[in-house]
């Protein structure tokens, strides 16, 4: 169910049918717009009557949202979404790079990445301390000492920094540090994960499951949502097909859907997308064209000896490249660069 408030409806006004829907024993979302406010209503079993809210001062109108995600639906908030942090902008006409290696793996590598990274013009740092690997064997991550490692480049560069929360247990240690928390592919249907985030109050970025369809990766930004965490960028990281050419296969074909369907930023990860270093900047330059809202890239000073995911890694010189063929394309079809 959606409330829609009118365009004069006061504060006390909001507040009264928030009371309303919180005795009826549900939960009230209230979205400001740019013409109005909206409540989004969740927390109902089933459907609920229009007729108890569309008589309530300065409602304008009650209307049962269609989709089976609500908060995140373009039907119940109209506006793009805009995400602000540390200084960065991502979505509403602003483009925003986010780039760094798979892994932090030193000191030093991450220094000379993130240098690099914001050199060529990249907004925000990424980097795993607490990874996800498929093998108990690969590297797991310098965990603390990595979130250490990433804030001292947070310092230096100004930054804001990305990283990787794996579970529910390192949450608290992770948002200490994060200025965006990343869900990973494997953990997009981790709902206790989901759950515990959606109580931070800071920006989450959500990639798709590796066999996600698009609704289940909404539902699960709902989760988030509904935890009363909006601030929410959607990420495109390719997902499983029968091809094995490329490490994933990326969907390109969802953004125009996407933008439909909700109003939360998009970005497209074309590293993990496709695990080959040569597609990166084609398909970074294609991800601009087709209307995403930023990237996530993975870069690394020397990828032969990474520690994961190097041979889909930039080096910071190609990174570079990738840089310039962003703006480019960026121009053409009117998009900022943060
Ligand atoms: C990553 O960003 O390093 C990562 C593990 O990505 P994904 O969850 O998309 O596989
Ligand atoms: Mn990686």
């Amino acid at each position: 169910m959606l409330i829609v408030m009118r365009k004069d409806a006061t504060g006390a006004q909001v507040d009264g049918v928030l009371e309303v829907v919180s005795k009826l024993g549900f939960k009230g979302h209230a979205m400001p717009g740019a013409q109005r406010v909206a409540i989004g209503i969740t927390g109902n079993k089933g459907p609920i009557s229009a007729d108890h809210f569309r008589y309530l001062d300065g409602v304008t109108d009650a209307i049962p949202v269609s989709k089976p995600f609500k908060l995140v639906s373009r039907e119940v908030k109209q506006e793009d979404t805009v995400i602000q942090v540390g200084g960065v902008t991502i979505g509403g006409g602003t483009f925003a790079v986010m780039a760094g290696p798979c892994a932090v793996e030193s000191r030093e590598q991450l220094l000379e990445v993130a240098r690099a990274v914001k050199e060529a013009g990249a907004s925000i740092l990424r980097g795993g301390a607490y990874k996800p690997r498929t093998s108990p064997y690969s590297f797991q991550g310098l965990r603390d000492k990595g979130l250490e490692y990433l804030a001292e480049a947070r310092a230096e560069t100004g930054l804001p920094v990305v990283t990787e929360v794996k579970d529910v247990e390192t949450l608290p240690m992770v948002a200490a540090y994060a200025d965006i928390l990343q869900i990973g592919a494997r953990n997009m249907q981790n709902f206790s994960l989901l759950e515990a985030v959606g109580q931070v109050p800071k920006p989450v970025l959500l990639k798709r499951g590796l066999s996600s369809t698009v609704e289940e990766w909404l539902m699960a930004a709902e989760y988030l949502a509904s935890g009363g965490n909006y601030q929410i960028i959607l990420c495109e990281r390719g997902i499983r097909t029968f091809e094995t050419v490329t490490r994933n296969t990326l969907d390109l074909g969802i953004l125009p859907v996407l933008r439909e369907l909700t109003h939360l930023p998009v970005i497209v990860d074309p590293s993990h997308a496709t695990g080959r270093w040569a597609a990166v900047t084609p398909l970074a330059r294609a991800s601009v064209a087709v209307g995403a809202d930023g990237l996530m890239v993975e870069v690394h000073p020397d990828p032969a000896r990474a520690l994961s995911d190097g041979p889909q890694s930039l080096k910071p010189s190609k990174f570079k490249t990738l840089m310039q063929g962003v703006r480019s394309v960026a121009g053409a079809v009117g998009m900022r660069l943060a």
